[in-house]
């Protein structure tokens, strides 16, 4: 199902990484493909194209410079996470094509959560593929008709975007699986009410991995919307942050790629186990949520609707 040019570069790049050689003495420059730091300098927009990059054993970043999108793939079909917004669903389709599978074979896709910046995407994705669409109730609730609700921080400040049926409803510690692929979905409701964070095993032969795709978890809110107002969406949310910081987690991704430097930690090929990475990143949001809140009780007014 992958093209042998591909398969080479793929090599190229899994050697790179797993080499004490600098990666030059590996890979031919000439035609190695660009990294997406270099693709990327000075890019960050949501539909910003970038080239796709194997980030380790059979998962591939497929997304723009400045929004993930995942391909975990097996010799059964494959499954995408995230499909950004609706201008970038052809240039997920298009990375997916240039890592060599066959957009044809990916049988299921799922989200982070239901914000335009990733779900935007979901239909013409769904149209392009013929996959099947899992998400939690919060998120299926929002993709089936495209509107954001009250109780989503940000509904005051973010589109809405094509509608697209979901096929299947997950609940905390589901899994999706396709062939030997077992994707497990975990709650982590916060950034948007349908926040879902993924977990997979990645084996590059003998070396595995606890790959942790971990939802976006900034406290933000559109004007109107506090926090403080929610104190059971605050509660949902701090459960959330402890529930990632104990993810199996050595290998962490993350929706937006800079929320965890993703682009530079590939530069050299695949990046070195960090077990920690999942509690720093869920630490460092945590003081992010405190911080929110503390501001919003020292000006107790509301900001006009
Ligand atoms: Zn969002």
């Amino acid at each position: 199902m992958r093209t042998l040019p591909a398969f080479a570069a793929a090599l190229a790049l899994t050697l790179a990484g797993a080499s004490a050689f600098p990666v030059a003495a590996l890979a031919a420059p000439s035609k190695a493909p660009p990294t997406l730091a270099k693709a990327c300098a000075g890019r960050d927009g949501w539909s910003d194209p970038a080239p796709p990059q194997h980030i380790f054993a059979n998962t591939w970043y497929v997304g723009t410079c400045g929004i993930t999108a995942v391909l975990v793939t097996s010799p059964q079909g494959h499954i995408l996470i995230d499909a950004g917004p609706v201008e970038a669903a052809p240039l997920v389709a298009r990375n997916i094509a240039a890592a060599g599978f066959r957009i044809a074979d990916v049988r299921w896709i799922v989200l982070s959560h239901e914000h335009i910046d990733h779900a935007g995407g979901l239909a013409t994705l769904k149209r392009l593929t013929g996959a099947r669409i899992a998400a939690m109730p919060a998120a299926a609730r929002v993709l089936e008709s495209g509107k954001l609700p009250a109780d989503d921080p940000q509904s005051g400040w973010l589109k809405p975007y094509p509608a697209v049926r979901v096929d299947r409803l997950l609940h905390e510690g589901d899994t999706v699986q396709v062939g030997v692929l077992r994707l497990v979905a975990h709650a982590t409701p916060g950034h948007a009410p349908g926040s879902t964070s993924w977990t997979w095993t990645s084996c590059a032969g003998r070396d595995c991995r606890a790959m942790a795709y971990v939802d976006s978890v900034s406290a933000m809110a559109a004007p109107g919307w506090r926090f403080a107002d929610h104190p059971a969406y605050v509660a949902a949310f701090r459960a959330s942050l402890a529930r990632i910081a104990g993810l199996p987690c050595t290998l962490l991704i993350t929706p937006h790629p800079g929320a965890s430097d993703l682009f530079e930690r590939l530069a050299a090929g695949t990046p070195s186990p960090s077990p920690g990475a999942c509690r720093t990143y869920a630490a460092r949001d945590r003081a992010g949520l405190e911080d929110v809140l503390a501001k919003e009780a020292a000006s107790p007014q509301r900001p006009a609707p």
